[in-house]
């Protein structure tokens, strides 16, 4: 082990951040990537703590200190390798893990005040030198079992999933009803977050180890699950959580009311050349825009709205900063782009002017008791009605689960909330109320995080290997 006090000399460093006025105009990531000797000294400054909290935070429960003091010995390949025993797409969760609610907000040193270790940009960093250096997933001592599962949903989920099936010798499939594979990765979170060449890397990566993917595929319209039933020795669902949330209020159908996915998937589309015939990108440029809610995909709509080059971004939401559910990073990053937001702001109503344009109600909230996830509750303040005037307003208020329509005629159960009854404590962990059938991700806990749903995949993909007994 190198200085265990280099955190005294070593400030933390996560990699440059652009300056706002060069990364508003462009669909670029917007941390730089660190070099060698940063990223040498950078993982130097853990503390290698005997019992790591940040191990624990993390939902994949990656090995940090682990990998950290082998790239602090330029052991680049062994990192890579010890990073993928844990985690299917590290540098993916490098890029777009909120660190500082999970690893990074339980490092040591913040105790101190030192700055947590900058352990996403670390793992990123991993994974990409790797790649360019020549690595590539172990596979030498994989032998395969002739045994099939077919996955449907190549989004974090899904990919876990086969990540974690392919290097135990049972061949995945994919299915997926896009072009590409990534899911929400791809079609939902942009550019400047990450850049869609890392699922194009990730992809080749996985092919490479035996991954097969069927894109442009939706199961239930182009193929049955009857038949993958009868053609798969199991079938994994990794399929994701649509079902737009509305807010409930008036004016939410008027023309200028957009739904925030479908704004983000065209833009990316867009970007990406393969905007299927018939449908357009919509562009913010000159507009003034409203956003509503206060998680990733607001502050996602936030960013891309400004640098389509809109006239003037508002982002009002119902609790206070501290309450909010986005990464307070991104939330920093959107305010330094030029969004303005109005905390503590209910929606009431969207009401057109005579001329077209738009003007949002909304009333100032005082914040009441916690909720079940801690969380204040917001409650309105009589009489504090305010409007805002805009040609847009971009819906973001969240996704939930629902049930497809086989799950009735297949066995499968769903709760409430539309969220596929799957639990990790089964006997097989994430199989569903059909035993050939196993599922994970977003469609089981409802719309979360990426880690989340890669640590399902892979632990789903355990309970199938166990049905299979090939574990
Ligand atoms: P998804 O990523 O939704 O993938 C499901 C896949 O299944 C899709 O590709 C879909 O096409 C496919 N599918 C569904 N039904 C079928 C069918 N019948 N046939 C074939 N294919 C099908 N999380 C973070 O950690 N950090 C972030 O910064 C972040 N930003 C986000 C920004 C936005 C705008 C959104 C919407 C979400 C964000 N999230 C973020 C959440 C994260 O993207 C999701 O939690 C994660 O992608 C869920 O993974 P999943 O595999 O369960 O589902
Ligand atoms: Fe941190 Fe996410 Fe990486 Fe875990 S997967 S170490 S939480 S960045």
């Amino acid at each position: 082990m190198g200085d265990v006090f280099q955190f005294l000399n070593l400030a933390r460093n996560p990699g440059d951040k652009k300056a706002a006025e060069v990364r508003k105009i462009e669909f670029k990531e917007i941390y730089q990537p660190l070099n060698a000797c940063d990223a040498t000294e950078q993982a130097g400054r853990c503390l290698s703590c005997g019992n790591p909290y940040c191990e624990w935070e993390c939902p994949v429960h990656n090995y940090i200190p682990n990998w950290l003091e082998l790239v602090s010995e330029g052991r680049l390949f062994d990192a890579a390798e010890l990073s993928h025993k844990t985690n299917s797409l590290p540098e993916i969760c490098g890029r777009v893990c909120p660190q500082d609610r999970l690893c990074e907000g339980a490092c040591t040193l913040n105790q101190g005040g030192f700055g947590a270790v900058s352990i996403g940009s670390v793992e990123k960093y991993i994974t990409d030198e790797a790649i360019k250096a020549g690595w590539r997933p172990d596979m030498s001592r994989v032998t395969f079992s002739g045994k099939k599962v077919a996955i449907i949903g190549a989004g974090p989920a899904g990919l876990g999933c086969a990540d974690v099936l392919v290097r135990n010798g049972v061949r995945p499939v994919v299915f997926d009803r896009y072009e590409e594979i990534g899911g929400l990765l791809t079609f939902g979170i942009p550019e400047f977050k990450l850049e869609k060449q890392v699922i194009r890397q990730r992809r080749e990566l996985l092919e490479g180890m035996g991954v097969e993917f069927c894109l442009n595929t939706e199961i239930g319209r182009d193929i049955q699950i009857e038949q993958l039933l009868a053609e798969y020795d199991a079938v994994f669902m990794g399929m994701g959580a649509y079902q737009y949330m509305k807010g409930g209020f008036d004016g939410e159908q008027l023309p200028g009311v957009l739904e925030a996915l479908p704004y983000l998937i065209n833009n990316v589309r867009q970007h990406m050349g393969t905007l299927p015939a018939g449908e357009t990108a919509l562009s913010m440029k000159g507009k003034r825009v409203v956003v509503l809610g206060g998680g990733d995909t607001a502050m996602d709509c936030n960013r891309t709205a400004i640098r389509q080059g809109a006239a003037r971004v508002v982002c009002a939401y119902r609790r206070d900063e501290a309450n909010m559910p986005g990464s307070r990073r991104e939330v920093g990053n959107a305010k330094e782009e030029g969004v303005e937001f109005l905390w503590q702001r209910q929606p009431l109503a969207i009401e057109q002017n005579s001329d077209g344009s738009l003007k949002v109600r909304v009333a100032e909230t005082r914040l009441g008791a916690p909720d079940a996830k801690g969380r204040r509750s917001a409650e309105i303040v009589e009489g504090s009605i305010e409007e805002i005037e805009c040609d847009h307003v971009l819906i973001a208020f969240g996704f939930q689960a629902q049930a497809a329509d086989w799950f009735e005629r297949q066995g499968i159960a769903s709760d409430a909330r539309g969220r596929t009854l799957a639990p990790e404590a089964g006997a097989f962990k994430f199989q569903t109320a059909n035993p050939k059938v196993f599922a994970g991700g977003d469609m089981v806990r409802g719309a979360d995080l990426v880690v989340r749903a890669v640590f399902e995949g892979r632990q789903a993909a355990e309970g199938i290997l166990g049905w299979l007994g090939v574990w």
